[in-house]
C-alpha cells in the first residue's frame, strides 16, 4: 500500500467520525474531551497485566495510576479505602462478569436474579459462569419488579442469592431500590446473598447529585462495575470495576485452582485506559462533574418539557439524563443515532446534546412522524 493510501484511509475513517459525532443522541457516551496530553505515552509498549495492587514483573505498567483510579472510584462509590480492590477494565461487560464472577465464587452455587430491563451482557455473562438465573418481571418504569423478586427468591429458598440490580438501566435509566432489594432479601432469607450493582453509566452521575437513589457499597452492595467510555468519556472503551478487598482472597485461590494466574480477568490489560480515566477525573475534579451532570439532567428536562409540549408523551426517571419517548419513524431514529426497544425509542442528553439539538430532534418527530 502506497502513503496516499494509508493517508487516504486514515482521512477517510476521520472524515466519518467527525461527519457522525455531532448527531449521537442515542449512546450515552460523552464526546467532550480532549486527552491530546496523553498521546506520547501511546509511543510505548505498556501493559497493566496482573492485579494492580501487588508487584508486576513488567516493568513498563501505569498500575500506581490504576489504584489511584480505583481509589477515587471507591470514594464515589461509598466503600472505604481500606476496604476497596478493584481494577481498570474493558468496559462495563468485564465489570459486570467480573462481579458476578465474585458473587458466584463468595455464594457457592447460587441462583441469579436479573430484571428484563437489564443490559443484555448479564444474561451472556451468567450462560459463561454457568449460573443457574430467573429473568424477573420489570415494572413500567424500568425497575425490577419487586414483588416477582420477593416470590423467585422465595420458591428457590435454600439456594444462596445472587442479585444483579440496575443502577441505571440502558434504555429508561431506571435505578432498582437496593433498600427494597434487601429487605426482601431479609425476609425471604436465602443462605447466603450478594448484590452486584451494573452502574454503567449513573454511576458516574448519582455520586454528583443533592438527592441520589441508594446506590453504593453504603446500602450494601458487594460490587460495582461502572464504565469509562460513557460519561467520564474515552476514545477507547474502558471501565472500572469495584469489590470489597476481603473477597479477593477466595478470589485469588479459586483462579489458581482452575490454573489462572491473576486476579484479573483479562491477562494483559490497558496501561493507557487508567491514564485516560485518572485524566478524565482529575481535570473535572468532583466540582466539573457536578457541573457535567446538572448540565445534563438541566438538558433532559429540557428535552422532557419541549416533547410534551409537542404532544410527545416523552418522560425520564429521575437523576437520568436518559429521556424516553414513542418510538419515531425510521428517519428520526437514523439522523439522530437514537436506540430504539420496540415501541419506544430514548435520546441521551450527553454534554455534547444541546438544547438546539433537542430542538431539532422534536422537530424532526413532528416533521416526519412514525409510519403506522
Ligand atoms: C453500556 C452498559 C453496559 C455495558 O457496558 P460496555 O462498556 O458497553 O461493556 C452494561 N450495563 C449497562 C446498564 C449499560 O448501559
Amino acid at each position: 500500500m502506497s502513503q496516499t493510501d494509508i493517508d487516504e484511509r486514515i482521512r477517510a475513517v476521520l472524515s466519518e467520525f467527525k461527519l457522525l459525532s455531532p448527531f449521537a443522541a442515542g449512546y450515552p457516551v460523552n464526546q467532550s474531551f480532549d486527552y491530546s496530553e496523553l498521546y506520547p505515552l501511546l509511543a510505548f509498549s505498556a501493559n497493566n497485566v496482573g492485579d494492580p495492587f501487588r508487584h508486576s514483573r513488567y516493568q513498563s505498567n501505569t498500575h500506581e495510576t490504576e489504584r489511584e483510579v480505583v481509589l477515587a472510584m471507591a470514594k464515589l462509590a461509598r466503600l472505604p479505602a481500606e476496604e476497596a480492590w478493584g481494577y481498570v477494565t474493558s468496559g462495563g461487560t468485564e465489570g459486570n462478569m467480573y462481579g458476578i464472577y465474585v458473587g458466584r465464587e463468595m455464594l457457592g452455587d447460587p441462583v441469579a436474579y436479573f430484571s428484563e430491563d437489564t443490559h443484555y451482557s448479564v444474561r451472556k455473562i451468567l450462560h459463561v459462569l454457568n449460573v443457574r438465573n430467573f429473568m424477573i418481571r420489570s415494572l413500567d418504569n424500568g425497575e425490577i419488579d419487586y414483588d416477582d423478586l420477593r416470590e423467585s427468591i422465595r420458591s428457590n429458598s435454600q439456594a444462596p442469592a445472587l442479585v444483579i440490580a440496575n443502577i441505571g438501566t440502558t434504555m429508561k435509566g431506571a435505578v432498582d431500590d437496593l433498600d427494597r432489594i434487601r429487605a426482601i432479601i431479609d425476609e425471604t432469607a436465602p443462605p447466603r446473598a450478594y448484590i452486584h450493582a451494573d452502574a454503567a453509566l449513573s454511576g458516574m452521575i448519582l455520586p454528583f447529585v443533592d438527592d441520589p437513589q441508594p446506590f453504593g457499597f453504603d446500602s450494601g452492595i458487594d460490587s460495582f462495575a461502572v464504565s469509562g467510555h460513557k460519561l467520564i468519556g474515552s476514545p477507547l472503551p474502558c471501565g472500572v470495576v469495584l469489590t470489597r478487598k476481603a473477597y479477593t482472597a477466595r478470589i485469588g485461590r479459586a483462579i489458581e485452582y482452575v490454573g489462572v494466574l491473576d486476579t484479573t480477568l483479562s491477562g494483559s490489560r490497558s496501561a493507557f485506559a487508567p491514564m485516560i480515566i485518572w485524566y478524565g477525573l482529575t481535570r473535572h475534579g468532583a466540582d466539573g462533574f457536578r457541573q457535567v451532570v446538572a448540565n445534563m439532567l438541566d438538558t433532559a428536562e429540557y428535552a422532557v418539557r419541549q416533547f410534551n409540549a409537542n404532544g410527545i408523551p416523552a418522560w425520564r426517571a429521575e437523576n437520568s439524563p436518559i429521556v424516553v419517548f414513542p418510538r419515531p419513524s425510521p428517519y428520526v431514529l437514523f439522523q439522530w443515532q437514537l436506540a430504539p426497544l420496540g415501541d419506544i425509542a430514548h435520546l441521551i442528553t450527553m454534554p455534547h446534546v444541546t438544547r438546539e439539538i433537542i430542538d431539532e430532534v422534536v422537530a424532526d418527530c413532528l416533521e416526519w412522524p412514525p409510519v403506522k
